[in-house]
């Protein structure tokens, strides 16, 4: 496992592992401009429900994305959510429909441990890019190649991915953005936990598949 910095100006001040899954439909990749684009200032803004993020967990996420998380709400089956903007209703049934499938997968692959909607916190941040090399609606977040370096992945000291792990305990991802295709947002989802499910039901198996540079690609869980 490496460290990630996202490709835009951001200040990476957290040294934690983290996932980064570049590959998941294909895998075609634009060259990566991201680290020459310039975001606006975001602000502080929009409301903040009574949902409980633990603020390590919170300040974790910004750092890897360099968003700012200042919506928080629940999906109907309870999985936590931080978002930059309010999220829409399809997003969270998309992740409650990503989670469905991810514990099903786990139980066929007889995982017991954090199989519940409550033991999971998705952010949903800003996507750097939303169409990918060959057209596709594909929102995806930039950052440093890191341990892709020289791969296939590589885009000039990028790479795209759809999702990232960023916190082990509790079990938090990442997903970019998504307007339409609410179902790749759900596979997203799916696959970022997969990671999760690992680590706390298969350690070895985890740190087999926890780094798709070296080989592996969603879905791991059949
Ligand atoms: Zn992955």
């Amino acid at each position: 496992m490496k460290n990630y910095t996202r490709t835009r100006p951001i200040k990476l001040s957290v040294a934690a592992p983290a996932i980064v899954c570049a590959v998941l439909f294909g895998g075609t990749l634009l060259p990566g401009a991201g680290a020459q684009r310039n975001y606006p200032q975001q602000q502080r803004r929009g409301s903040v429900q009574q949902v409980t993020v633990d603020r390590g967990t919170i300040s974790r996420a910004e750092s890897y994305t360099g968003d700012r998380f200042n919506y928080f709400t629940e999906t109907p089956r309870g999985a936590r959510v931080a978002a930059v903007n309010r999220p829409r209703a399809e997003a969270l049934r998309a992740i409650d429909e990503g989670l469905a499938d991810l514990f099903a997968a786990a139980s066929r692959n007889n995982y017991r441990a954090r199989l519940n909607y409550a033991d999971y916190i998705v952010f949903i941040a800003r996507a750097d890019r939303t169409r990918d090399s060959t057209g596709a609606y594909s929102p995806d977040m930039a950052f440093d190649a890191g341990s892709y370096a020289g791969s296939v992945y590589d885009r000039g000291g990028s790479i795209y991915a759809a999702g990232m792990v960023s916190s082990y305990n509790p079990g938090a991802l990442v997903v970019a953005e998504h307007e339409r295709d609410f179902g790749r947002m759900a596979n997203v989802v799916r696959y970022e936990g997969e990671h999760l499910i690992l680590y706390h039901n298969d350690r070895r198996r985890f740190q087999e598949t926890a780094d798709h540079s070296r080989g592996g690609a969603h879905p791991i869980l059949r």
